[in-house]
C-alpha cells in the first residue's frame, strides 16, 4: 500500500491497525559506467514496496536524493548537504507522526546516508524531547540497507564472490536490471574488478576511481540475479520490519 495512492479514509482505517510505515530513501548519483544513476533510489523504492505488501505495511514516499557530495565529480549526480538531508528526514517524519505514525523504518539504499540518517533521528528525538520531555510520545526511528542481511549478503557472495565490491556493485546493477530491462547498459570496464579503498572528497575519489566503481566488477550484474536478491531482500526485511514494529 502507498501513502500516495491512498486516500485520507484509508490511512485514518490503517492507523487504528498499525502505527508502522516503510520509509525509501535512495540517492541519485553516479553508478559506473553501466549503472543507473538512480539506482539507489530504484532499489530501496522496489524493496520497500516489495516490503509493504509482505508486511502488509503503508510505504510512504521516497526520499530519492540523498547524501552523495563524494560523487560529485561525475556528471548527473546529484546532493543534498548532510543538514539539509536531517531536515528534510526530520520534517517527513514529523509530518506523519503528527497523524499518529510511531514506527518508521527507513529502507535505505545508499551507505552515504548512514550517517546523516542516524544524525536526523536523533534530531527528531532531541526536538520532541526539548518540546514534550518525558510526556513525549512514543517514536521510532530505524533504518536498515536493503543488503545488509544474511540472506541478501550470502546470495551475493554465491553470484560475485569478492567482485562484489562496494561501490556500483554488481548486485545493485542487478537488481535494476531486474527492475528496468530497458535500461540495462553495455559497457567496457577495465580492469574488470575496480580498485578499492577509501577516498577523502568529490575530486579524490574521481582520481582514485576513475570509472567511478569501488572494488566492483558490476559487468557480472544480470536482471534473473537482481530478481532473487530483491526477492531476498524483502523477505528479510519484512521480518525486521514485523519485529520492529511490534516490540515493546
Ligand atoms: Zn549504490
Amino acid at each position: 500500500m502507498l501513502l500516495s495512492q491512498c486516500t485520507w479514509p484509508e490511512v485514518e482505517a490503517y492507523l487504528k491497525t498499525s502505527k508502522g510505515i516503510v520509509m525509501p530513501i535512495g540517492s541519485i548519483e553516479q553508478h559506473g559506467p553501466n549503472g543507473l544513476m538512480g539506482t539507489d533510489a530504484i532499489c530501496a523504492e522496489a524493496i520497500a514496496r516489495g516490503v509493504g505488501e509482505a508486511a502488509s505495511a503503508l510505504v510512504g514516499p521516497t526520499i530519492a536524493v540523498g547524501m552523495a557530495v563524494h560523487h560529485m565529480a561525475f556528471p548527473g549526480s546529484m546532493t543534498l548537504k548532510p543538514s539539509t538531508l536531517i531536515a528534510v528526514i526530520r520534517d517527513y517524519v514529523t509530518a506523519l507522526a503528527a497523524h499518529g505514525f510511531e514506527r518508521f523504518l527507513f529502507v535505505n539504499g545508499h551507505g552515504g546516508n548512514v550517517a546523516t540518517l542516524r544524525a536526523a533521528f536523533y534530531e527528531i528525538y532531541a526536538e520532541r524531547r526539548e518540546r514534550h520531555g518525558d510526556a513525549a510520545p512514543d517514536l521510532r526511528c530505524h533504518f536498515v540497507n536493503w543488503w545488509e542481511n544474511a540472506a541478501v549478503a550470502a546470495l551475493s557472495r554465491d553470484l560475485f564472490g569478492s567482485a562484489e565490491g562496494s561501490h556500483a556493485t554488481p548486485s545493485e546493477v542487478s537488481v535494476t536490471q531486474h527492475l528496468h530491462p530497458e535500461a540495462i547498459k553495455e559497457a567496457a570496464m577495465e580492469p574488470h574488478v575496480a580498485p578499492s579503498g577509501t577516498f577523502f572528497d568529490a575530486r579524490d575519489f574521481r582520481r582514485r576511481y576513475p570509472d567511478g566503481r569501488i572494488g566492483s566488477a558490476p559487468s557480472l550484474a544480470r536482471p534473473e540475479h537482481g530478481a532473487r536478491l530483491m526477492e531476498a531482500a524483502v523477505q528479510a526485511i519484512s521480518v525486521q520490519y514485523r519485529t520492529f514494529v511490534t516490540a515493546e
